[in-house]
């Protein structure tokens, strides 16, 4: 991209760059996570046993409210592992070199980072992709229904709660039990966040929470399987810990993964856990500053419904259709021309990337990607162009995920963003408009 292009653009004139970044969401460190490794390390706790791990353990099942929070040493793993205990309780133990879910579609959400759904790949099941609905950007239940008139045999869903902002929950968990599947729950972006007065991750049959590096709180990179079920519990730390049996010598009647916890990272999820309202209630004053001040141009904010509590991870914007120039997506590159009154996500990412802050494009949907393209995609409204995998952008359009992504971008989102910073990025964001 060219810098200079937008530093000397008379619409920017008189902006100076940020001297220094502006993030999406980077790590807030608070001095109490220093003191919880520094004791691992004195005390040579280092392995992937310690204080620290049952401390964050005992503290994340305690604030979302389930019995059992398994420490592991990613959201990824604990998608992967939460994956296998569905697997195995649905269609039983695979044999040695076999995936728990071979043969077997999965309904997924479609508009979500590759991590939701890798894991049914990696249990050789096939990702089944679910549109989205524009009340809260997750999976639509319409489309969920309907994805069950096509293909009445499956029996897990596997549903995140982007942004940070809970899916319709009770709607969705209605159609599944009607169905007699289960659900994995990612709450990996919303941590915190609430519908109807409870936690994400504790609605589904299994659900899991990322601490990687950009999340709301952070241990570096960790995450956590939670669960009601003490059986389910023993048996992911089992697997975790490579599925040694009880015995003197290495054991194993079943197949293992090096996926714990570090007491190391978990010193550092230590001292984060007790400051995630705090992080909560900078990320919300940052996404209502955004709606407060981008309310006069032809955009919207990602919604946060009425029932729930967002996390408010990730503010983000959709620009109306009738102010969208024109913008055309390439596999890995892109280009608009600028109309005046008009923008989109390409030229205000690349505006804010010149003056040095940091804006990220809408999660590129599953369904639009190399790997799953092929993949099947349900959506609530057929164009009646046939029975998957076509989408219309345009007016006809009734495929919402591509049509988020094709409007929407990820705003700066950082906690440690300060007020006149924001009020330049804000001020950006209208000049792109001119
Ligand atoms: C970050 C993320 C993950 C993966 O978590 P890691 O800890 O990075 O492995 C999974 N799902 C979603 C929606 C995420 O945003």
């Amino acid at each position: 991209m060219n810098k200079e292009k937008y530093i000397t653009d008379p619409r920017f004139k008189g902006i100076a760059p940020f001297a220094e970044k502006v993030w999406l969401s980077s790590p807030t460190m608070h001095g109490d996570e220093q003191k919880w490794v520094d004791e691992a390390i004195r005390t040579n706790w280092v392995s992937t046993v310690g204080e620290n791990i049952n401390e964050v353990e005992r503290m994340t099942a305690e604030k979302v409210g389930c019995k059992y929070a398994v420490g592991l040493s990613s959201g990824t793993a604990a998608l992967h592992l939460a994956m296998k205990l569905a697997g195995e309780r649905l269609y039983g133990q695979p044999k040695v070199g076999h995936g728990t879910l071979e043969g077997k579609r999965v309904f997924c959400s479609d508009v979500t980072f590759s991590a939701t759904v890798n894991p049914v790949a990696y249990e050789g099941g096939e990702a089944v992709f679910i549109d989205t609905e524009y009340d809260t950007w997750n999976m639509d239940p319409v489309a969920l229904e309907k994805a069950f008139e096509l293909y009445p045999e499956v029996k897990l869903i596997v549903l995140v709660h982007l942004y940070g902002t809970p899916g319709k929950i009770d709607e969705i968990k209605a159609i599944a039990d009607k169905h007699g599947a289960l659900i994995i729950e990612d709450a990996a972006e919303s941590f915190g966040a609430t519908y109807k007065g409870r936690q994400t991750g504790i609605f589904g049959d299994y659900g899991m929470i990322s601490h990687n590096g950009n999340k709301i709180v952070t241990s570096s990179s960790s995450g956590m399987l939670l669960t009601n079920s003490k059986e389910d519990a023993d048996k992911a730390r089992k697997w975790s810990t490579q599925s040694r049996e009880d015995a003197s010598w290495y054991q194993h009647k079943e197949i293992g993964y090096n996926y714990r916890m570090s007491n190391i990272t978990a010193g550092v999820l230590r001292g984060q856990l007790p400051y995630l309202d705090d992080h909560i209630a900078q990320k919300k004053e940052i996404y209502y500053r955004y709606k407060e001040g981008l309310k006069d141009l032809p955009v919207s904010m990602n919604p946060i419904p009425e029932d729930c509590e967002s996390n408010y991870w990730l503010s983000c914007l959709l620009i109306d259709k009738n102010a969208m120039s024109n913008q055309v997506r390439e596999e890995q590159e892109v280009h608009y021309v600028n109309e005046p009154g008009k923008s989109c996500p390409a030229e205000i990412l690349e505006a804010l990337m010149a003056f040095n802050a940091e804006g990220r494009p809408i999660w590129k949907p599953m369904h639009m990607q190399p790997i799953y393209r092929m993949n099947p995609f349900v959506i609530a409204e057929w164009s009646g162009r046939g029975k998957s995998n076509v989408y219309i952008i345009g007016d006809k359009c009734t495929d919402v995920g591509a049509d988020i992504f094709e409007r929407g971008l990820c705003l700066p989102s950082d906690n440690k963003m300060k007020t006149e910073e924001h009020d330049i990025i804000i001020d950006i964001i209208h000049r792109c408009f001119r």
